[in-house]
């Protein structure tokens, strides 16, 4: 009595993504993913630069341009984005630190929406559900098409708040 609901298991999965990512020290960017089979939690990886390298913190983001189009107000937009390409992706690590025998049929939790590149190695790992939290609309279209074709379940979390520790918006 008193005490609020107990968190359902995409909550409690989620919390546990966003935790991770407070790991990262990339102040740009911080993603944490997790990797679930039935109600078991059998690995967690966020973004970071490979071991013993150094990380953002130490050697400062690496900064990518690239341009952009985007929809303004129903007309195409050219806008230069900057992204740190230090880190090797949430996903991808988790890809890297946990068996294929183990993937197969499991959920990934991840706190964003997964890039192309991640989202294509995704769905060859096996797994066969994503949830993600924050949107990435710049691959979205393609991802979901691509996770569509595969039959592989991709959906955000819907109503859900991040822990409050980890709640700092990007930059
Ligand atoms: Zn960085
Ligand atoms: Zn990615």
């Amino acid at each position: 009595m008193g005490s609020s609901p107990r968190k359902d298991w995409d909550t409690y999965f989620m919390d546990i993504a966003f935790m991770v990512s407070t790991r990262s020290q990339c102040p740009r960017r911080q993603v944490g993913a997790v990797l679930v089979q039935g109600k078991k939690l059998l690995g967690t990886a966020y973004n970071g630069a490979p071991m013993g390298v150094p990380d953002c913190s130490e050697a400062g983001c690496m900064i990518a341009e690239e341009y952009e189009l985007v929809q303004a107000n129903g007309a195409e937009q050219v806008i230069k984005k900057q992204r740190c390409v230090r880190t090797i992706h949430a996903e991808q690590n988790l890809l890297l630190f946990t068996d294929r025998a183990d993937r197969e049929g499991s959920t990934v939790y991840v706190t964003d929406e997964p890039c192309w590149t991640c989202a294509n190695m995704l769905a060859n790992s096996g797994i066969t559900e994503v949830v993600y939290c924050r949107a990435y609309p710049k691959d979205s279209g393609k991802v979901q098409a691509m996770m569509k074709q595969k039959g592989i379940a991709f959906r955000g979390i819907g109503p859900y708040s991040p822990p409050t520790a980890s709640a700092e918006p990007l930059v």
